[in-house]
């Protein structure tokens, strides 16, 4: 079993059930365990066309799956979300990115881990904090390496929302 952090993003339509409902496909993917899922935050879009606000949440997981078999995964589930990709940045229903493997590193195009700008993006490391306060990120604390973002933009819903994991 290796452990995995997945970030989750959605802008466009029900943006809030689509994080839900992608954390509810990875509970029913055979060879992944959903370990623990952030609340929900409301964040700026940073970078890209003007758009609606985010919704981000990071969820921790142990998979048996080879990192590639666990991307293809979840490009299956944005599918199911109707994902569409015509602007870089731009807006989306269902954005799902690999943000770290234990013991694992790859600089591919089809797939780089650590995500090379994880940590640059306060939407990635404050949801990853608020459920590993003890996160490591490429040998940094994630708490350290979030004091040198804007995390302004970053906001948690009033009241709060956890994503669920189905049993
Ligand atoms: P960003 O990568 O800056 O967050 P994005 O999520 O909008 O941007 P996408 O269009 O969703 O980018 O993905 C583009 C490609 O990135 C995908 O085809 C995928 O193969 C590749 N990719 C590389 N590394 C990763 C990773 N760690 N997690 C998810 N996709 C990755
Ligand atoms: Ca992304
Ligand atoms: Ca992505």
């Amino acid at each position: 079993m290796t452990f995995a952090v997945i970030a989750l993003g959605a802008n466009l339509g029900d943006a809030t059930s689509a994080l839900q409902g992608a954390v509810d496909a990875l509970v029913a993917t055979a060879g992944v365990t959903v370990v623990s899922a952030s609340p929900v935050f409301e964040t700026d879009p940073v970078g890209g066309p003007d758009q609606p606000v985010y919704v981000n949440a990071v969820v921790l997981l142990e998979t048996e799956l080879e990192p590639l078999a666990l991307l293809r995964r979840l490009n299956e589930i944005e599918e199911q979300w109707q994902r569409t990709r015509e602007v870089r940045w731009g807006p989306r229903t269902l954005d799902l990115d690999i943000i770290d493997i234990d013991g694992f590193t790859s600089d591919t195009e089809q797939l780089t881990v650590p995500h090379p700008r994880a940590h640059l993006r306060g939407f990635v490391l404050v949801p990853w904090l608020a459920v590993d306060a003890d996160a490591i990120l490429g040998g940094s604390a994630v708490a350290e390496v979030v004091r040198t973002v804007d995390v302004t933009g970053v906001r948690k819903l009033n009241p709060e929302l956890r994503l669920a994991i189905p049993s």
